[in-house]
């Protein structure tokens, strides 16, 4: 097998409803990443014979590991078996030991076996059965033209052990011998389509390693997965796309081993033994409670002021009502006051702030829903910025967080402001 690809085919009409989720084909993915198995396609399928054979077949022509879930129960609407033998054009088999299995496992249980129960002895020919510990159903390992076909339970408790037990030792032994090495950037200050149309010329040139773009707030990660016979051509794959990537992406990069932005931001604190503190509005506390996840937070962490209401602006962070008046609690000159004023109250080396719209209502034509201004206090000046997030409440007290973060990020190490969303 030369770097198989997997398709997964859960089997079952409940799936299809809300009254079930396929959470079996999530298990086997993961599973078969781990292996050095791409998976390339998944179905759910509903308890149909002539349906499930022809997506196994259609199943066949793009993948050489193709896995079956479900369906492997005794009754009329358990349709894998006969749906396998159909497309495989085979027959189904007695097992006489399956069926001894089974009556005996009904006998050790005092109850005696229902006639239908026999259906579960009988096996796609040529399959190979595959003990079941927790259930009455055998999975079935087939070798069709080149390709692996299994038959599992629907059942996780039955799924899970049935695979990690019988699949993986003898997938890794015809598995080639291969090796996974993974890039691995987070990016902050851009939105997923500017940061696509940028790197997409250059990824979409390479098949390996397989790109990833998964897209949050602010927060993008981009995987890039090598696959080869050796750790040294895996890494040579990466380190020929790297040097390609990372000038388009230039200081948006915050991290490339995977750490959060709260977490590169507190080694940037704790290397130069500085502390921020916050002044958060439209944030609630986010920005506190991103900041303190980090166990060993409170070494850079001087804490935090949560001031909705402009009476709280004025007595907490002494902001002065004049002010307040004059330019409205969503502006550049409030946010500015609210980051000087936590500075000032905490001792804190930074002080970050922020003060919105962030909808859905509020807003007005000057200051639009998804207006933030958030400010940052340094010890040479005050500074705030305006931007203008997309998307509902929670997206804008997402950005806001993480766009305040990276603010704290780019001043730390000297880079430019952050663009996108900014409002000049
Ligand atoms: P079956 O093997 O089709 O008789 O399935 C028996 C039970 O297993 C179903 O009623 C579900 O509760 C569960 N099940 C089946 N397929 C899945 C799946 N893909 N993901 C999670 N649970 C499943
Ligand atoms: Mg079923």
């Amino acid at each position: 097998m030369e770097f198989p690809n997997a398709e997964i085919i859960a089997v079952g009409s409940e799936l299809l409803t809300s009254a079930r989720l396929d959470t079996d084909s999530l298990f086997l993915t993961e599973k078969l990443n781990e292996l050095g198995v791409e998976v390339i396609r998944k179905s759910v399928v509903g308890d149909d014979r002539r349906r499930l054979a022809d997506t196994i077949t259609m199943a066949l022509q793009s993948a050489e590991l193709v896995i079956l879930t479900g369906g492997l129960g005794p009754t009329e609407d358990d349709v894998t078996r006969d749906a396998t033998a159909l497309a495989l054009d085979r027959t189904l088999e007695f097992n006489q030991q399956i069926s001894d299995w089974l009556h005996d496992r009904f006998s050790r249980m005092g109850r005696k076996m229902a006639e239908i129960n026999l259906r579960q002895a009988y096996l796609v020919d040529g399959a190979v059965a595959l003990p079941n510990p927790n259930g009455t159903a055998p999975g079935e390992w087939i070798e069709h033209s080149g390709a692996t076909l299994l038959l599992l339970p629907g059942p996780p408790r039955e799924l899970k052990p049935m695979f990690e037990r019988e699949c993986i030792p003898r997938l890794r032994a015809i598995l080639p011998k291969q090796v996974i090495r993974t890039l691995f950037y987070r990016v902050a200050g851009m939105g997923e389509s500017d940061l696509d149309a940028l790197i997409a010329p250059v990824y979409t040139r390479y098949t390996n390693p397989v790109t990833t773009v998964l897209a949050a707030a602010g927060d993008i990660q981009v995987h890039f997965r090598a696959r080869s016979e050796t750790a040294e051509e895996a890494e040579a794959l990466l380190a020929e796309i790297a040097p390609q990537i990372e000038p388009l992406l230039g200081d948006r990069i915050y991290s490339k081993g995977g750490d959060p932005l709260q977490v590169v931001v507190g080694k940037l604190l704790g290397a130069c033994s500085e502390t921020v503190a916050v002044a958060e509005s439209c944030t609630g506390g986010m920005l506190g409670e991103r900041i303190t996840t980090v166990p060993g937070s409170s070494s850079y962490f001087a804490g935090g002021f949560l001031t909705y209401t402009e009476a709280m602006k004025i007595s907490m962070l002494g902001v002065d009502p004049d002010l307040l008046a004059r330019e409205t609690a969503v502006s550049e000159a409030v946010a500015k006051a609210m980051a000087a004023g936590a500075k000032e109250r905490t001792g804190a080396t930074y002080a970050l702030s922020t003060t919105g719209v962030a909808g859905p209502g509020g807003g007005t034509e000057d200051t639009p829903v998804g207006t933030v201004f958030i400010g940052l206090a340094t010890p040479t000046e005050v500074r705030a910025r305006r931007f203008r997030f997309p998307g509902d409440r929670e997206r804008v007290r997402g950005f806001a967080t993480q766009t305040a973060l990276d603010m704290l990020r780019r001043t730390l190490k000297r880079h430019e402001p952050p663009t996108s969303w900014m409002v000049k």
